[in-house]
């Protein structure tokens, strides 16, 4: 299988891009048409080896009035339900409940997809998800901070469910990040963190803050900062 994501968007009548993503399937027959609501809109298009991207978009725009309403229809936030795939820290995650599960477990499958199967009561499925979440956000932040000299770490990481900030430093050296930020793509996450770890040194935004910045991100901190404040809002849809 081949998956590519095309350099096509779908352009809702509310003005809203979505992404469009093809895969080419060996022994597939006919397109299928897959408009993915949550926990992003994205539009799959499954397609056999011999027809043509051109030929895909083609179909996908006669079926226009369909797409549409199945958009249309997303609820405010969304809510994750056994089966579903979400994406999360730039994974595909496919959510398996298993009652007998005593714990929760992540595992990578051979197409570089994931599986999370999680255990416990039906009500607390999305209580679990989000916590998994959660644990793996934190991993990553760590990893990313240890990847810079010590005089930058934190005393202390705290994750929370803010809606203004995506991270704040303390003068105590408190270090605290949106959850949310596991559902932005990985390097917008980096952002996030290198944009605090700066404030170790600078507890402003001048010049010299946004060098270190810079310094500590590498290339692309302004492809990051306009992420965010296109996509920004869409990180709260989520659970
Ligand atoms: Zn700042």
């Amino acid at each position: 299988m081949l998956v590519v994501m095309s350099g096509y968007v779908f352009v809702c009548d509310s003005g809203e891009n979505v992404p469009v993503v093809i895969e080419s399937r060996r022994g597939a027959r006919n397109i299928v048409l897959r408009p993915k609501t949550c926990p992003v809109k994205e539009l799959h298009i499954s397609k056999p080896f011999f027809v043509s991207e051109s030929h895909a978009i083609k179909f996908l725009e006669s079926k226009r009035k369909w797409v549409e309403k199945i958009f249309a229809a997303v609820p405010e936030k969304c809510v994750v339900h056994d089966g579903d795939e979400i994406e999360f820290l730039d994974r595909q995650v496919l959510l398996v409940w298993n009652q007998n599960a005593k714990s929760n477990k992540l595992i990578m499958n051979d197409n570089g997809r994931w599986t999370l199967f999680v255990g416990g009561t039906p009500d607390m499925f999305e209580r679990r998800v989000r916590d998994v979440i959660k644990a793996e956000l934190l991993k990553s932040i760590k990893e990313i901070i240890k990847s810079t000299p010590r005089e930058f770490w934190p005393a202390r990481i705290a994750l929370r469910d803010t809606t203004s900030r995506w991270g704040s430093c303390s003068s105590t050296g408190t270090m605290s990040f949106s959850w949310r930020l596991a559902f932005a793509p990985v390097p917008v996450m980096r952002y996030v963190v290198m944009h605090e770890l700066a404030h170790k040194k600078h507890m402003d935004h001048s010049p010299a803050f946004w060098h270190q910045v810079s310094e500590l991100y590498g290339f692309g901190v302004e492809r990051a900062k306009r992420w965010l404040n296109q996509n920004g809002a869409s990180l709260h849809r989520y659970f």
